[in-house]
């Protein structure tokens, strides 16, 4: 068979991606039994959790695909008091998870960067050090990423939503406010300050080709990235992205091809931490699980209080938002077995990738 030619390549072509993300039947199973065994041999069946703590859908931009965006007026804003956040944090730490992932939506301003300060000083507080952090709340100046490192926020997840500028350009306003260019200096920055640095993109977005998506992995390997979180786009009807809904590749795709683009990546980048994104599980009941067999290693139960969850509504038929926190984590932990992976407890399971090339730099 062709593609397992491709499979046994050192590097891939943007033609080999094409190649790969048009599998299907035998081909398609071949590049996941490919993926799952490379994360096996260098990560292991091993999956580690990052309690999601969504603490704001407040946000100042208007991203035209975001259900949480500035414009959207049908949207009950919430904003957790710090209390709720740090009992999240408690709770995560009580239950014996490495790490919390703080996301919220994009806000600028010296209020919020030092409450983020502040926040990330009583969860080390309160975890006695031990909780690892991730932060996911927008692009920021340099200065500011470099305050909250130094507070002690380790990992950023920051997706680039797609790398082709025209693209990028259909799915923003085109503003100062949504520039392509500052979105890519804000990787810079994290990587550059020493964050384990993550980026992402939406697969199945309306005017987007399997070159885009290519594009996209060969831009992550290029940039070196630590970490990955790549889900599938799904429409939200207050968005105004909605109108190119009939563009759409019917969801079942979109799910397909987002299992391929992980796997392809876990492919390319062997050692690095690769989340099975929530959206999946929108499409598919066992959408994460599938995800962690062919390649993913991260999951991020949601530990918001209940009451909130309802509004954190990236996108439509967001799964889980009337579980409480306790019921995430005895769900998740039955369906990562599931996968025959293992979920690992108290450690901070940080990207390996992260670890080489910060000790290739230092040498
Ligand atoms: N504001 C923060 C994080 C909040 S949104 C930031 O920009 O980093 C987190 C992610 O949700 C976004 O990066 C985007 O990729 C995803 N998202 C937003 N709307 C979506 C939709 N309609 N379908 C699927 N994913 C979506």
């Amino acid at each position: 068979m062709e593609i397992i030619v491709k499979l046994e390549k050192e590097s891939f072509s943007k033609d080999d991606i094409i190649r790969l993300l048009k599998s299907e039947g035998e081909e398609k199973n071949a590049l996941f039994k490919k993926s799952g065994e490379v994360k096996e041999k260098y990560i292991g069946n091993k999956v580690w959790f990052r309690g999601l703590i969504e603490f704001s859908n407040i946000c100042g931009k208007d991203c035209l695909y975001c259900g949480i965006r500035k414009g959207n007026k049908n949207l009950k804003r919430y904003n957790l008091s710090d209390d709720e956040i740090l009992a999240a944090a408690k709770f995560a730490f009580d239950n014996n998870y490495g790490s919390v992932a703080l996301q919220s939506g994009e806000i600028e301003s010296p209020a919020f960067t030092k409450r983020v300060i502040k926040l990330l000083n009583n969860i080390k507080e309160l975890s006695d050090g031990k909780l690892g952090i991730t932060l996911s709340v927008g692009e920021q100046e340099p200065e500011v990423y470099n305050e909250w490192f130094d507070a002690g926020a380790h990992r950023y997840l920051l997706r680039v939503e797609s790398t082709n500028r025209e693209l990028y350009s259909k799915i923003h306003p085109n503003n100062k406010k949504h520039d392509f260019q500052r979105r890519l200096d804000c990787l810079k920055s994290l990587q550059d300050i020493g964050y384990q640095t993550g980026t992402g993109v939406m697969v199945g977005l309306p005017f987007q080709t399997l070159e885009d998506l290519a594009g996209d992995l060969l831009f992550m390997q290029d940039f070196n990235i630590d970490m990955c979180g790549m889900g599938p786009y799904i429409e939200h009807a207050d968005t105004p992205l909605i109108i190119n809904a009939d563009k759409l590749l019917p969801l079942k795709e979109r799910f397909d091809l987002t299992l391929k683009m992980i796997a392809v990546l876990r492919i390319m980048m062997k050692d690095i931490n690769i989340v099975a994104a929530t959206a999946l599980q929108a499409i598919d009941p066992i959408g994460r699980e599938k995800a962690v067999k062919i390649g993913a290693n991260i999951l991020m139960p949601n530990i918001t209080p209940g009451k909130y969850r309802d509004s954190y509504k990236l996108y439509d038929n967001k799964p889980c938002t009337d579980n409480s926190a306790e019921d995430c984590q005895s769900c998740l932990e039955a369906r990562v077995s599931l996968a025959d992976a293992e979920v690992i407890y108290s450690e901070w399971g940080d990207s390996q990738h992260y670890e080489k090339r910060r000790y290739k730099r230092s040498c």
